[in-house]
């Protein structure tokens, strides 16, 4: 089993102490109001981001953080000034990165997008941190060695990403071998009843229009592609003790399901709530306890309805691709999130349209040889060399 369940300290009782890796996203945001909202529960070590140094600055002054990191090194010198006449130490670049999440603090929130948050979430999980993960691309992409460290270093992972919440939720850990299977649900993105040929011309602006969920740009053309469900597959796997096999997809245009958890005696398990990321994100930072969200609570007299559909393979072949990724093994899921990464950058730039998302992700792992990975350094060289075989596909 991947998810150990340590002692833990009571967020009610005795503040816990936070760092959150990529605090001005989606997610990061989502945390940080979260935090605010609830300051004698937590402190604040580190937040880390991209780019964005004026926000982070703001971020970091409101929550009286030690640290704040940028990894733009360029924007140094902004964010130096933005926080002077405060505590708060600014530092910049990569290494500064891994040392912000080697910090000691109770919790390490890891909410930066793609393969670039692995080298810090991988030192928060080797010092033995708790690990509440939105990063799923960590998982896909280096999911034996990111179990390896957090099993050696007695760390904790505790999902963010909401059907691994909901079904982290309804899991019966203790019991593995009386759960006959887990349904993971999907609204269906914005191009769920678009034909083939419809969505070969749509742009990324309606891509990005997400139906239920305001995310990242990254993960709401995921959405649409429903690479992000091929993604959720793969981490679901590392996280939960079940077969590839037994893991299912469903579409649920309302994503008030949030996931499923069937058991042998034909018990079917589910976490409902309002699609709101502030529920999964509450539900780690407490965990094992749980604090109060400002999300809407759920009416299921309001919503009336819940539909149910099966995934078409067909028009959303990255399911199809993610599964016989995970199938093939080794480093074929790494090689899989470098080439989406690199394509979604593209669609999203313009350079190629959305159904070559999948083309690309296919050609890549079928350029690419799988081949074991021993280590980080391993990981990032496939991951490098995938990036380059796409980006040949896309220039030609
Ligand atoms: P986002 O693009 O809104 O935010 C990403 C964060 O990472 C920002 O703080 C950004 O500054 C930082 N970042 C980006 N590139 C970086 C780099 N090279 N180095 C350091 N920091 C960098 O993304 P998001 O939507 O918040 O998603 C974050 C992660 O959470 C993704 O892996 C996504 O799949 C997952 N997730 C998001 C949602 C959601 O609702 N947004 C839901 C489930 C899972
Ligand atoms: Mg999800």
């Amino acid at each position: 089993m991947a998810v150990s369940h340590a002692p833990l300290k009571n967020p009610q009782t005795q503040p816990r102490s936070i760092s959150v890796l990529g605090s001005t996203g989606s997610i990061g945001c989502n945390t940080v109001d979260l935090l605010e909202s609830n300051q004698n529960a937590f402190t604040v070590e580190a937040l880390t981001a991209g780019s964005n140094w004026k926000l982070l600055a703001e971020q970091a002054i409101k929550l009286g953080a030690s640290v704040a990191v940028i990894n733009d090194e360029s924007a140094y010198d902004d964010l130096k000034n933005a926080l002077s006449g405060t505590k708060i130490k600014a530092c910049a670049g990569e290494a500064a990165l891994v040392e912000a999440a080697s910090m000691p603090s109770d919790m390490v929130v890891a909410s930066i997008v793609g393969a670039a948050g692995l080298k810090p979430t991988m030192e928060a999980a080797k010092r033995g941190a708790m690990v509440a993960l939105a990063n799923k691309e960590c998982l896909v992409s280096a999911g034996e060695l990111l179990l390896a460290e957090v099993s050696k270093g007695g760390a904790t992972l505790i999902p963010v990403d909401s059907e691994h919440s909901a079904i982290f939720q309804v899991f019966d850990f203790d019991n593995p071998k009386s759960v006959a299977g887990i349904t993971l649900t999907a609204s269906g993105g914005p191009f769920r009843e678009l034909s083939l040929a419809e969505m070969a011309d749509v742009t990324p602006e309606r891509a990005l229009k997400h139906p239920n969920w305001d995310m990242g740009a990254k993960i709401s053309i995921d959405s649409a592609t429903m690479m992000n469900k091929g993604l959720e597959i793969i981490e679901a796997f590392h996280l939960f003790p079940v077969a590839l096999e037994a893991i299912e997809v469903l579409v649920h245009p309302q994503s008030v399901v949030h996931s499923l958890v069937s058991y042998v005696d034909g018990s079917v398990l589910a976490q409902m709530g309002t699609p709101d990321m502030r529920t999964p994100i509450a539900y780690a930072l407490a965990w094992p306890g749980r604090m109060k969200a400002p999300s809407k609570m759920l009416s299921l007299a309001d919503v009336g309805r819940l539909d149910f559909e099966a995934p078409d393979e067909e028009r959303f072949p990255a399911l199809r691709l993610a599964r016989q990724a995970l199938q093939t093994g080794k480093s074929a899921p790494t090689i899989l999130n470098a080439a989406n990464e690199i394509a979604v950058a593209a669609f999203l730039q313009g350079r190629v349209g959305f159904l070559q998302i999948a083309e690309i992700v296919e050609s890549v792992l079928e350029t690419v040889d799988s081949s074991a990975m021993g280590s980080l350094d391993d990981v990032l060289a496939i991951d490098d060399e995938a990036r380059k075989v796409a980006l040949s596909l896309i220039n030609t």
